[in-house]
């Protein structure tokens, strides 16, 4: 049977990377093994859980371009994919295990078990349910049921040892003797995690549970749920946690967390798909730019590492200029055109005419790592009116004479013909050389009169892609503002 693999997101937070990582593993197995890979919303927390979350989820899972083969919006044979909508399937599972023996009724009430916890930790002691529920006659029983006592659920576990197989982590051995018979059903009628998981992945004829190590704990209990539910145990994958660069668990103190948050920083969804596939994952040499394709042909589970991944900014940066860098300019010309708008500079007529943002775009992505610096980089070239940055200004346009230079070099702009780099280069050289001053002090000044800043590209690329009304406008601004400062 091919494999069946799920992510099962809790809205209860937007996509976070570390679930953005698990979610790509699960889709990157079932294309590499042509299995199937479902979406299940893990809504029974009504508290914390939210419509918004879930859309939030779904927005940063299509963003990233992980399209899932079941689930919500898509439907197939396991409907619904909300756990919230499969209620009484828990409640029926709950009443076979109860009818089998293999649960039972706790009428203990919160503050008993407080109570016991609390005086076995003053012993030094770790504590377990120890059962007053399983031990109580048929006589107390029926009292109880008559009185209509709330009770909860709990799973009776059974003794003796079992394993699971971890695709990380090998095969993982327990004495059921540590687990203690857990809660299936509270006492409000609702499942606990672990029995809905279990459910749902019999259910949904999960082959492979591929999640987060901070669930290993769990898969004791759950293998167990399985066992006694007459269902064959998944294997497993638990991957590695996601860390930040001081080695603590990955959270907002690093930076941003959310999927979403990294769209709209301007990372692009391959990027990042690269980026997250190599954390905790590698492809065995030492490739690090890889396609989704590369990704899906070289991907395994028995290659996931068990130690903790770094989440390293500096590589994600890294990793995002080289997709830039490559992109065909006419896709990338489409992402960096929706951030100019969004920064309103889009009126510039570099921007609207297709050749010129072409060549602007050739002449900014060698310094851009994310689509946000096209704005950053671009925007003294797109905006209407320079800005002079002060440093610039003490800088590079306090040389004596220097609008007289201007003046001049305007002049022979303006015959210049054609008005390409090689010309222009010329132009600037040869009044440079007439005035007798040196070619970069002409040069830092007149990248001043086109950008206001003391770094830029290319200076005579800027000044054939602005042309020749353009530039000659901004060196008569210069003007006006160094006589003005007289
Ligand atoms: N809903 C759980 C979570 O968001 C995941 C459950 C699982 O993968 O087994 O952590």
């Amino acid at each position: 049977m091919a494999p069946r693999v799920r992510f099962a997101p809790s809205p209860t937070g937007y996509l976070h990377v570390g679930g953005a990582r698990t979610a790509l593993f699960n889709w990157l197995y079932a294309r590499r093994t042509g299995g199937a890979f479902i979406l299940r919303i893990e809504d029974t927390d009504a508290e914390r859980s939210s419509a918004d979350m879930v859309t939030g989820i779904l927005d940063g899972l299509g963003w990233l371009g992980l399209d899932w083969d079941e689930g919500p919006g898509v439907g197939g044979p396991h409907t619904p994919y909300f756990q919230s909508q499969r209620v009484e399937r828990y409640r029926a599972a709950v009443a076979n295990l109860l009818e089998a023996g293999r649960a039972y009724r706790c009428y203990c009430t919160a503050e008993r078990l407080r109570d016991e916890r609390e005086r076995a930790e003053q012993r030094g002691e770790a504590w377990q349910y120890d059962r007053a529920c399983l031990a109580l006659t048929g006589d107390d029983r029926r009292a109880r049921e008559v009185s209509g006592a709330p009770y909860a659920v709990r799973f009776r576990v059974r003794d003796g040892h079992t394993a699971f197989d971890d695709a990380v982590h090998g095969t993982i051995a327990f004495a059921t003797a540590n687990v203690e018979d857990f809660v299936i059903l509270r006492s409000d009628g609702l499942p606990t995690y672990h029995l809905s998981v279990v459910v749902d992945d019999v259910d949904m004829q999960i082959t492979d549970v591929i999640r987060g190590d901070d669930h290993i704990s769990n898969t004791p209990k759950h293998v167990l749920l399985f066992e006694a539910l007459g269902s064959p145990v998944p294997r497993f994958a638990h991957v590695p946690l996601i860390l930040g660069a001081d080695k603590k668990r990955l959270s907002k103190r690093h930076g941003a967390t959310s999927v979403m948050e990294y769209a709209r920083q301007g990372y692009l969804p391959d990027a990042m798909v690269n980026f997250l596939a190599l954390l905790g994952w590698s492809p065995g040499d030492d490739r690090e730019l890889m396609s989704r394709q590369e990704l899906i042909d070289s991907f395994s589970l028995g290659k996931i590492s068990g130690g903790n991944a770094v989440f390293n900014t500096d590589k994600l940066d890294w990793m995002n200029a080289q997709y830039l860098a490559r992109m065909p300019v006419d896709e990338l010309a489409g992402h960096a055109r929706a951030v100019i708008e969004e920064a309103g500079l889009a009126g510039s007529p570099l921007v609207r005419d297709e050749a010129s943002f072409f060549r602007l775009l050739e002449l900014l992505r060698p310094r851009v790592k994310r689509l946000g610096d096209f704005v950053d980089q671009g925007r003294p070239l797109l905006a209407s009116a320079v800005q002079y940055d002060a440093d610039a200004i003490e800088k590079h346009l306090t040389a004596p004479g220097l609008v007289d230079h201007i003046a001049v070099l305007a002049e022979s702009l303006a015959r210049v013909s054609p008005f390409d780099e090689p010309h222009v280069e010329g132009a600037v050289r040869g009044t440079a050389a007439g005035r007798g001053i040196k070619a970069g002090m002409l040069i830092h000044a007149v990248r001043v009169a086109l950008t206001g800043r003391t770094a830029s590209p290319g200076l005579f690329e800027m000044m054939a892609l602005l042309g020749r009304e353009e530039t000659i406008a901004r060196l008569n601004a210069l003007i006006t503002f160094l006589a003005a400062r007289k």
